[in-house]
């Protein structure tokens, strides 16, 4: 078993300890909210999207470290970002999680790379993908996902 200090590298606490875009965005076009069951995590996500664009992304949330920092690298990330690619940073991401032996496109991924080491701890996959759940949960005019829905 690899340990958890594997998992929780640096830029994943540095994360969890600061982290990034957190609150409500000003009027919000998309707002989801996320619960993982199996560890406690919640994110509330807010969206301001505008001509296609994500102008603002905030969050709030409890939980563990994965799950925070998770969220908010997603936030640094897909701010700015077409809705169009941040579905594609989206697909990567999970790839990386959830795929046997894939090679993830780690330029694309930037920070999120950090997270990789998380797929050896399978019910740890679930906190990392709280945040993307509930921006996919949004985007598609869902008030609420689950980590168990998917
Ligand atoms: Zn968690």
């Amino acid at each position: 078993m690899p340990e958890l200090s594997d998992i929780y590298s640096e830029v994943i606490l540095e994360h969890n300890r600061h982290p990034r875009n957190r609150g409500r965005v000003e009027s919000p076009t998309h707002e989801s909210h996320c619960d993982n069951p199996t560890c406690g995590d919640t994110i509330d996500l807010s969206l301001r999207v505008k001509d296609g664009r994500i102008e603002d992304v905030k969050f709030l949330g409890e939980g563990c470290a994965i799950s925070q920092a998770s969220a908010s690298i997603m936030t640094q990330m897909i701010k700015g970002m077409s809705v169009e690619d941040a579905e594609t940073l989206e697909a990567e991401f999970r790839r990386m999680l959830l795929e046997e032996n894939y090679q993830p496109d780690a330029a694309m991924l930037g920070d999120l790379i950090a997270l990789q080491g998380v797929k050896k701890l399978h019910a740890r996959v679930k906190c990392a993908v709280c945040a993307w759940h509930a921006l996919d949960a949004a985007l598609s005019g869902a008030a609420t996902v689950s980590t168990e829905e998917k």
